[in-house]
């Protein structure tokens, strides 16, 4: 019962839970918050799960999160909440022309029904909550130094073949094809499949607190769904698999339905 002298807290010592945050308030950003062992956490009035065992958490802003949000915190204590202003992001325009149209409006029976089984698998990765703080000490890129360019900012609204499209929900990293994918934070791999159609060799690490990482356009994939990973663990290599017109990494984060840059999350740790 290791967290029985919390739960013991008697009225004397009732206080508001103690609340230190970090991170990139806006569009696509996120905060780490610091507060006491399993304090509940609310984001907007929606309860987001509760903080991790030395008490840390990590809330994401959507894309197109607005303007301000609400975050609370309470224990047995009382709770506390702040409101932030969000940063407006400044999101691109991506024009992709030539794609083949099977990539951008499907219409066969058989590749529907396909995308609908691949998109049941993709929804449960995501759904991954496993109880841990691998995101405290933040992330590094994926990819080796010097072996990429940003080739595609997060966020960009995409016009594909002439016809506007969903928003594009990750950062592009240009570079040649067996180039090795890091994994840029500790984890456990909650997906790990070649041949998805729009993806093609994708893998997805749950870092804790409803946070998963995301790799598209694989050549290679190098770990199997439930297998721990560890920050540099080499997680697969880059490829043009998927829709792609050229080698790169497409790398997304997502928190509980929202996409974040994760380009916004490199460096950034945790307050202790
Ligand atoms: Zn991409």
């Amino acid at each position: 019962m290791a967290f029985a002298s919390v739960k013991l807290a008697g009225p004397a010592l009732a206080a508001p839970p103690p609340l230190r945050l970090s991170g990139a308030w806006r569009q696509g950003g996120f905060a780490f918050g610091h507060t006491v062992p399993r304090a509940d956490v609310w984001l907007d009035d929606e309860a987001v799960g509760r903080a991790g065992p030395t008490g840390l958490f990590v809330v994401g802003f959507d894309r197109d999160a607005a303007a301000t949000a609400t975050l609370r915190v309470a224990s047995a204590g009382g709770s506390v909440s702040h409101v932030f202003d969000l940063v407006p992001g400044d999101f691109d325009i991506q024009r992709i022309s030539g794609l083949p149209e099977d990539q951008v409006s499907p219409s066969d029976p058989a590749l529907l029904a396909r995308l609908k089984q691949q998109n049941e698998l993709k929804l449960a990765a995501l759904a991954s909550r496993i109880d841990t703080e691998d995101f405290r000490h933040g992330f590094a890129m994926p990819l080796p130094a010097r072996s990429w360019r940003q080739s595609a900012r997060f966020g960009g609204q995409r016009i594909l073949n002439g016809e506007p499209k969903r928003p594009h929900y990750g950062a592009d990293l240009a570079a040649p094809t067996g180039t090795a994918i890091l994994a840029p934070a500790g984890g456990i791999v909650s997906m790990a499949s070649t041949g998805m159609h729009f993806e093609g060799g994708l893998t997805m690490i749950d870092h804790g607190q409803g946070l998963v990482s995301i790799y598209l356009h694989q050549s290679k994939i190098l770990v199997t769904a439930g297998q721990r990973v560890e920050r540099g663990t080499k997680i697969g290599e880059v490829g043009m698999t998927g829709r792609a017109t050229g080698p790169h990494l497409c790398w997304r984060m997502t928190w509980r339905g929202r996409h974040l840059d994760p380009t916004l999350l490199v460096g950034q740790t945790a307050p202790v």
